[in-house]
């Protein structure tokens, strides 16, 4: 009885096509003795083609930007057309234009993102912003992208590049030096909330800086606040948002998979 409940507890919690086949499972028949009652074969993950090349979009991949258009995007502040510079397989944040976001709207994903801080962004005309970007998850959470090479730039750990901004501590400075691409592999678990507005599961994020573990399933806190303690407020599916914050940071081969 014990591993019945396991068993279907397990899959109750691992995806609606498995909780249907805990339903349709008639699980007095089983005979706990053998070793088939705890196979699973009547039910099969999709087969998904690998990328050639790592880091390039699986087959079920949502392409977002290829180097090409920015067609999937517009600007945060009104939602007109993405304007930020379009060159060399690349699209570079247009300084005093602001953020940018993509027309389609995520919840639980798993998401590949390429970014470059300019190489002279110690020498930008706002040094305090070097490097200055990141990726809001639905608009609201956000892994921080900053010029935080070898710490060369003074800056609070908790808002350094692969930080949950003001929320935790990268555990690793994976940084590429500015100039050199950096990618960000992002596995993030969307928020439930009850009916009355309270979270009932708050959301989590694990983020692979350059190949390096830097957030392991890290318990987000609410939505990012610049000032004071974060607070979750409800909501549904968001769109993803890149920041454009004083830095002509560049992004390229984003990709995302929802979950
Ligand atoms: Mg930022």
């Amino acid at each position: 009885m014990e591993m019945k409940n396991t068993l279907l507890s397990l899959l109750l919690l691992t995806g609606s096509t498995l909780t249907s086949y805990a339903q349709k499972t008639d699980w007095s028949k089983k005979n706990w003795s053998k070793p088939e009652a705890t196979e699973f074969w009547d039910v099969k993950p999709p087969i998904v083609t690998p990328a050639q090349k790592p880091g390039d979009a699986p087959s079920d991949a949502m392409v977002l930007f290829n180097g090409t258009t920015m067609n999937q995007w517009v600007m945060s502040k009104d939602g007109s057309p993405a304007n930020w510079n379009l060159k060399d397989g690349a699209m570079t944040v247009k300084l005093n234009t602001g953020d940018i976001q993509t027309k389609e709207q995520f919840g639980s994903c798993q998401l590949h993102v390429e970014f470059k801080i300019p190489a002279d962004s110690k020498n930008s005309a706002d040094p305090h912003n070097a490097g200055n970007s990141g990726v809001f998850l639905q608009e609201r959470y956000e892994v921080q992208i900053f010029d935080s090479y070898q710490d060369e730039v003074p800056l609070y750990s908790n808002g350094q590049c692969g930080s949950l901004y003001k929320q935790a501590i990268p555990l690793a400075n994976a940084c590429s030096q500015p100039g050199e691409w950096n990618t960000y592999d992002i596995f993030y678990t969307e928020p439930s909330f009850h009916p009355n507005g309270a979270v009932n599961v708050p959301a989590y994020v694990t983020v692979v800086h350059n190949g390096i573990l830097v957030l392991n399933h890290f318990q987000i806190q609410g939505p990012i606040a610049y000032i004071g303690v974060p607070k979750y407020e409800p909501h549904g599916k968001a769109s993803l948002k890149l920041q454009g914050h004083g830095s002509e940071v560049s992004f390229r081969n984003i990709w995302i998979r929802p979950l």
